[in-house]
């Protein structure tokens, strides 16, 4: 999978994006991260790319221009691009269910924004869709671009070493995971839950799925609701049993 970030700040993202698994997996070559310069996509001689809003207003507004020509540059580069996504306050907020979505695709494009924006003319040229990371204001989209790649790379297969590591994580099934302990057995007098050293691995299951459930119930009931929750999950947790459909 091909991530090109257009940015004005590539050296923000080359740094975020080198390091750890995500950049492993880049040097790896399962997937290919390339960031473009907006700024030097530029037609005014001072390489300026933000200009004064119309209408008056504090800030600056990126302008159209570099960022289109830097689109273009990067779509008759990578052939079929099914997606550009622009990173907003003002978008659908991210879910584990969008990065897997995303991940489907073989090119990505992100554009990030800065100061007060983007013009909207580019947007409405470009961009098919707007994506938040969440309800909060940041100074410019390299940070949630990262964020982007990094929930969307995890889900390209030979990224995570573990394959089966994603499966029962948090959101994976609606639920958040279940606790994780590891060595030692006792840590400043506390012991790790009896039943994750007894060996007996249906046991096991049953008690991470029950602690998934009440962890869930306890934090995010919101995800409850949505979650695909058997007949005994609805007993183990005292709620009401689905009528079923006629
Ligand atoms: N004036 C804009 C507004 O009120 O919607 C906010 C601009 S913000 C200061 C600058 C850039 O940061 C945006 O263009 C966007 O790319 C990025 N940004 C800020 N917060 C974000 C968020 N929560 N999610 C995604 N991108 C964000």
């Amino acid at each position: 999978m091909n991530f090109y970030i257009l940015t004005l700040f590539p050296e923000m993202v080359e740094a975020g994006l080198s390091a750890s698994i995500v950049g492993r997996a880049a040097k790896k070559g399962c997937i290919r991260i390339e960031t473009v310069n907006i700024r030097d996509f530029s037609l005014d001689r001072h390489k300026k790319v933000d200009d004064y809003p119309y209408g008056g207003g504090a800030g600056m507004v990126m302008q159209a221009q570099p960022i289109y020509d830097a689109w273009r540059f990067v779509k008759e580069k990578a052939g079929a691009v099914a997606r550009t996504v622009y990173l907003t306050p003002q978008g659908r907020t991210f879910t584990q269910a969008e990065a897997k979505t995303l991940a489907d695709g073989e090119n990505l494009i992100l554009l990030c924004g800065h100061y007060e924006g983007v013009d909207e003319r580019v947007i409405d040229e470009i961009v098919t869709d707007q994506i938040s990371i969440g309800d909060f204001v940041l100074t410019g989209g390299e940070l949630p671009a990262m964020v982007l790649v990094d929930a969307i790379a995890r889900m390209v297969p030979g990224v995570l070493s573990n394959e089966t590591s994603a499966d029962s994580e948090t959101f994976e099934d609606g639920l958040l995971e279940y606790p994780q302990y590891s060595r030692p057995a006792t840590w400043m007098g506390r012991d790790v839950p009896e039943i994750l050293l007894s060996g007996d691995h249906a046991s096991v299951d049953r008690w991470r799925h029950e602690q998934s459930l009440q962890r869930t119930m306890a934090r995010r009931p919101d995800l409850l609701a949505r979650a695909k929750l058997s007949a005994e999950d609805r007993s183990f947790l005292g709620l009401p049993q689905e009528e079923p459909h006629a």
